[in-house]
């Protein structure tokens, strides 16, 4: 067989890994496809730098070039532009697309997938969500006959690692963020993952991939953990919870709005004995529930270049393989609009609320009142006294309530209305409790 030419584009931290590796493992990989594989060219901003491993001839600035008479192009820049015209420009050539690029297809999965439908190739991106985990063959291929109608994912190592920390060691989210940054679990600019932005990412091509709808990043709701504090930590974990930052993807048949699909990523309450609830420091784990198949759940190392280009070489083999067998593109698995994304205020779950209220006769009774007008069911109320900052200030107390399932828009109405009373100091948190 002749040999198969994969351009790279990009070749940094997985990127120097994937390259590396198809170097370094030649024979073996040249078995498991039936052609060897040979690197084209490597396209990078700077081709004058020193990268160990990797032959100078190969480096090039000209992307364009580098595409050119490319069976597989594998696109490892990140960002947006010029990553998603340099991927429709190599569908459109005729080669096939492996990329880690979850910003890129959050935004533009149709218009990439289509593309490569039109073109009769692939586009590949097992590494967009989880890392080394397989995850997306899994929801595509091997749970193709069976209905998906959850999807619970710790997807981001980062935040993992601070909540981790936070719950074992006691640290407050400052010190947790500034160990992770020297430890390079974080970057210099934490933002995407704190934020939820990249978790929120992963969540919008799991969701499109599990539920067969488009759901891009602006579809899902999104909240971050840079609110999380040691005290909810610590609150959490007396009541027999730990706090993970979730991507949740799911079906939804009665919501008030009618059903379809919700996609949204916050921090939440897990039960200690749930299994996401021991995945610790900055490990990932997908749980999937399908009808026929139960509950699934996928664990490892979510990012870094090793385990990423793990991901990435899956993709090459597989796509090469495909292509030695004289296998066609896409099996026509475009995402279509089956159903429609639900806003956050439609969607049912629990709820911990956290009060700080004057310790004083009747303070419960009202409270209990406006949950019991507002239709918020309380499951438990736990009361305990806070130590008084001065002789003459009045006792107050910490109010913890779990409440049972109700829509976040009646909570949002039925916590406003609880701030407002006079027996109320302070609203120290609203957690959701997933996981049941
Ligand atoms: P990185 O270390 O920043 O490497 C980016 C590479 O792309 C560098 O080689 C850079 O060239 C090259 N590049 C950037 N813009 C370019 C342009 N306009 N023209 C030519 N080359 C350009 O990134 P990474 O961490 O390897 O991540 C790559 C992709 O994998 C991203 O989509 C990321 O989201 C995804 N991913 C990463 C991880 C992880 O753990 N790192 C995990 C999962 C997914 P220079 O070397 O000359 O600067």
């Amino acid at each position: 067989m002749k040999p198969l030419k994969v351009a790279m584009l990009g070749c940094g931290v997985v990127g120097t890994e994937v390259a590396t590796r198809i170097l370094g493992n030649a024979a073996d990989l040249e078995a498991r496809i039936g052609a060897p594989l040979e690197i084209s060219a490597v396209a990078v901003r700077d081709a004058g730098k020193d990268r160990p491993g990797i032959p100078s001839e190969l480096l090039t600035t000209d992307t364009a070039a580098a595409i050119e008479g490319a069976d597989i192009v594998v696109e490892l820049m990140g960002g947006h532009e010029p990553a998603r015209e340099l991927i429709l420009t190599a569908l459109r050539s005729g080669a096939s697309v492996v990329t880690a690029n979850k910003a890129l297809l959050a935004s533009d999965y149709s218009e990439l997938l289509a593309a490569a439908e039109d073109a009769e190739v692939r586009l590949e991106h097992e590494a967009a969500v989880a890392g080394a985990i397989p995850i997306i063959r899994p929801v595509v291929n091997s749970l193709a006959g069976d209905r998906i109608t959850r999807v619970l994912g710790i997807v981001n190592g980062t935040t993992n690692y601070i909540l981790d920390q936070m719950e074992k060691e006691g640290w407050d989210f400052d010190h947790a963020l500034a160990t992770a940054q020297e430890l390079g679990y974080a970057e210099a600019d934490p933002t995407a993952d704190i934020g939820g932005h990249d978790a929120a990412a992963k969540a919008a091509i799991l969701a499109s991939l599990a539920f067969h709808t488009r759901v891009s990043i602006d579809d899902v709701h999104v909240e971050g953990i840079t609110g999380v504090t040691a005290d909810m930590v610590e609150t959490a974990s007396a009541q027999g919870f730990t706090i993970k930052l979730l991507a949740i993807c799911e079906t939804i048949e009665d919501s008030p709005a009618g059903p379809g699909v919700s996609a949204r990523v916050y921090p939440a309450l897990l039960p200690k004995d749930h299994a996401l609830a021991s995945v610790g420091g900055a490990f990932n784990a997908v749980f999937v529930e399908a009808e026929a198949a139960g509950s699934l759940m996928f664990y490892g190392q979510g990012a870094g270049g090793a385990p990423t280009a793990s991901a990435v070489l899956g993709d090459i083999v597989s796509t090469a393989r495909r292509k030695v067998l004289g296998g066609t593109g896409q099996a026509r698995r475009s995402i279509g609009n089956r159903l429609p994304v639900l806003p956050i205020s439609a969607i049912r779950t629990r709820y911990q609320i956290t009060f700080d209220v004057f310790d004083r006769p009747g303070v419960l009774a009202q409270i209990s009142q406006v949950f019991a007008e507002e239709g918020t069911s309380i499951e438990l109320m736990q009361q305990t006294q806070l130590e008084p900052t001065d002789d003459d200030a009045p006792q107050r107390a910490k109010l913890v309530i779990a409440t049972h399932s109700g829509t976040d828009a009646a909570l949002a109405k039925t916590v406003e209305r609880a701030v407002a009373l006079d027996a109320v100091n302070e609203l120290k948190s609203v957690l959701r409790i997933e996981g049941h």
